[in-house]
């Protein structure tokens, strides 16, 4: 019996009928043999909401943050109405109720103390997780499916770095073999909550934004699962956010390498570290479209088939901000690189391009409250300026390597636009530059014209979509 670890995010999950179309999906698994552990998302804009009722309750609104808390209550307490007999509805409210009633106290404690820590912020944010898989787990059981809730806190071990807590793997795969895999073993369905854990005194932490991808692959690799699937409401990884460009096609096979890079740099599909422990264990990952579930989707893995086409896909990493050092005493000293570096890595804060000259550097990261700070510290090193609203566009394809010309050609395509930093990164298969925010979109659908409009057959597909289907989704 196969084991698998299908992850369905907020999308697959946000109302009564993508909950009987995920439960649809777990069944048709286990008829076919499989062995499913599920991992869910919190419902769609939840966590935002959940976000939005912590920062409330931390400035004192105690009636705004409760107000969110209770309507989010009640579109719980809606769905399971709608998916849950007479019965099984009577025995869950309570729990909705309970945990709830939890979130409530927390959200008046934190009123009244006027103040918000990372730590609490992720105990707010848990919630959403802990009440879907409970939900998902009765919907499942409603239609037959042998489902047991697990609390992903007793699996998920982490360090206490709350907001984007780093995972400790040896914890995590001693938890799953006695927490999974005797579930697993006796036919059962764990159901559990995506991108929250625990810190191993028992401290609710999260993975950071998008996290449950990551839980899924973590859960994938301590049970040495034969295959991760990512189930989302796209056909797969497209050659681009179908958001902004409607006509993205399904990318069939990429590599783990690829998909890495693109998650890194913006592609919401896929969490940037999900591939990781996929990798590591040699495990495929497979992104899947819980709207369209007959659709093969695209498979990663660690190789992906020669094709033609220089690019496999388009990213773009928005709200980034450009860091410009000037410090013409530093000329020709050693340990000025360093000592830039160190300032960043002291607040926490991640570069991800880096363009230098004799007397100046360049630097991008993501908009990031501490900045005034940063460049605090900066300014005893240089000269500091910074400038928000920038985009990254980043092209990823393993075939970029040896071709001539592609950097020329992608630079007519979007010779409209005002180029701020360009970087070809060692890895080879991925060429990056920055522009205003406000020239995104439009410098990604001249990319995606340039090299999509004759793909190769062997690494895309058309999006095959309804235009009602494409349209309702471009409206949210
Ligand atoms: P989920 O709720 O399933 O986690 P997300 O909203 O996190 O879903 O991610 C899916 C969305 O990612 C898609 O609806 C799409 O708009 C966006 N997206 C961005 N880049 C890509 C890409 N290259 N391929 C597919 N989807 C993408
Ligand atoms: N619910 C979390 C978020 O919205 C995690 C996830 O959905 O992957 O970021
Ligand atoms: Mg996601």
């Amino acid at each position: 019996m196969k084991l698998v670890v299908m992850k369905f995010g907020g999308t697959s999950v946000q109302d009564a009928e993508a909950i009987g179309r995920t439960a649809s999906i777990v069944q048709g698994r286990i008829q076919g043999d499989q062995r499913p552990v599920v991992v869910v998302s919190a419902m769609s804009k939840v966590t935002d909401q959940l976000l939005a009722a912590a920062k409330a309750a931390g400035c004192g609104d105690r009636g705004g943050a409760l107000e969110i808390s209770s309507r989010l209550r009640q579109r719980h307490l809606d769905t399971a109405g709608k998916l849950l007999s007479p019965a099984r509805l009577r025995q869950f409210e309570p729990a909705v109720h309970e945990h709830f009633e939890a979130l409530d106290e927390i959200l008046r404690g934190l009123s009244a103390v006027g103040e918000l820590t990372p730590r609490t912020n992720d105990m707010v944010v848990s919630y959403g997780e802990r009440i879907s898989s409970l939900l998902v787990t009765e919907a499942f059981l409603e239609r037959g499916i042998p489902a047991v809730h697990v609390d992903a806190r007793k699996c998920i071990i982490t360090d206490n770095q709350y907001g984007k807590a780093i995972p400790n793997d040896a914890l995590i795969e001693a938890r799953c073999s006695e927490h999974l895999r005797p579930l697993a073993d006796q036919g059962q369905i764990a159901v559990m909550g995506g991108f929250i854990g625990s810190t191993p005194e028992g401290v609710t932490t999260t993975l950071g934004r998008g996290g449950s991808d990551f839980t899924g692959a973590l859960i994938g690799g301590a049970l040495h699962a034969e295959a991760i699937e990512i189930w989302t409401d796209v056909n797969g990884i497209m050659t681009t956010d179908p958001r902004v460009c409607p006509d993205a096609l399904r990318v069939k096979t990429i590599s783990f390498e690829e998909a890495a890079e693109l998650a890194y740099f913006g592609a919401k599909v896929l969490h940037p570290a999900t591939i990781l422990p996929a990798v590591e264990k040699n495990i495929p990952v497979l992104v899947l479209n819980s709207h369209n579930p007959g659709n093969e989707g695209t498979r990663i893995t660690a190789m992906a088939p020669h094709c033609r086409s220089p690019f496999k896909s388009i990213a773009v990493k928005r709200r980034l901000t450009i860091v410009d050092l000037v410090a013409s005493r530093m000329l020709m000293s050693h340990g000025y690189l360093h000592a830039i570096f160190e300032v960043f890595d002291r607040h926490k804060c991640a570069v991800d391009m880096v363009s230098t000259s004799e007397v100046s550097v360049s630097l991008t990261v993501d908009s990031n409250e501490r900045l005034p700070e940063i460049a605090a510290d900066l300014s005893k090193l240089a000269d500091v300026k910074y400038e928000g609203q920038k985009a990254l566009i980043c092209m990823v394809g393993g075939n970029i390597r040896g071709q001539n010309g592609i950097a020329a050609q992608v630079f007519h395509a979007v010779r409209h636009v005002n180029v701020r930093m360009i970087s070809q990164g060692a890895s080879e298969i991925n060429m990056s530059f920055m522009i205003d925010e406000e020239d995104a979109d439009e410098a990604v659908r001249s990319l995606h014209a340039a090299f999509f409009t004759d793909p190769d057959p062997v690494a895309t597909q058309a999006l095959q979509l309804s235009a009602d289907a494409l349209y309702s989704r471009l409206d949210q």
